[in-house]
């Protein structure tokens, strides 16, 4: 499956070099690739500081509702992520993109992610690493979303 890292707080880089670290710890997890890292302009409403954005494979026996458990156990104990302003800045943020072919909507977890498909600062590291994986709900490949997007903010490899 795939996992979305960002940080806008902090040292973004070493923030996303730990997280990266913190994956690789979890319980019957291995990580099998891994993105480069992007510069990316924040999206919404929210005016802050630019993200530090990558995307990681990892091959997990882990259930996605117990993924979630130590995401975000990573994001609040590891990165002592305070939950106020939603959509605001953050030290980490990890999102399940996607988790093989499986589509599950639930109210606290929802696969694919749902707004992978509409977001350059996903779309890019992702093609990265997943170009011609197919969203099982659009049934497009990444590369096929990401070329769909056409410009946008910006996102630039480090
Ligand atoms: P966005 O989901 O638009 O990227 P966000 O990452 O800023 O927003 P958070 O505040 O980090 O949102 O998370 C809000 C809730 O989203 C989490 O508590 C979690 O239960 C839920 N959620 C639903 N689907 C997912 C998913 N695929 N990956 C991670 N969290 C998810
Ligand atoms: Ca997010
Ligand atoms: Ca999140």
């Amino acid at each position: 499956m795939f996992i979305a890292l960002g940080a806008n707080e902090g040292d973004r880089e070493l923030s996303l070099l730990r997280g990266v670290a913190e994956l690789g710890k979890l319980p019957e997890t291995r990580i099998t690739a891994l993105s480069g890292f992007y510069d990316t302009e924040p999206v919404g409403p929210v005016a802050q500081g630019n993200f530090l954005n990558a995307v990681a494979r990892l091959e997990t026996s882990l259930t996605p509702n117990r993924l979630l458990e130590e995401l975000q156990r990573i994001e609040t104990v590891v990165f002592r992520r305070r939950r106020d302003i939603s959509g605001g800045p953050r030290p980490m943020d990890l999102d399940i993109l996607f988790y093989g072919p499986l589509v599950l909507r639930e109210t606290d977890l929802t696969i694919p992610h749902p707004r992978l498909h509409e977001r350059r600062f996903v779309l890019v590291p992702l093609a990265e690493i997943a170009s011609g994986f197919i969203h099982p709900l659009l049934h497009r490949s990444v590369a096929e979303l990401l070329e769909g997007l056409g410009t946008g903010e910006r996102v630039t490899p480090i």
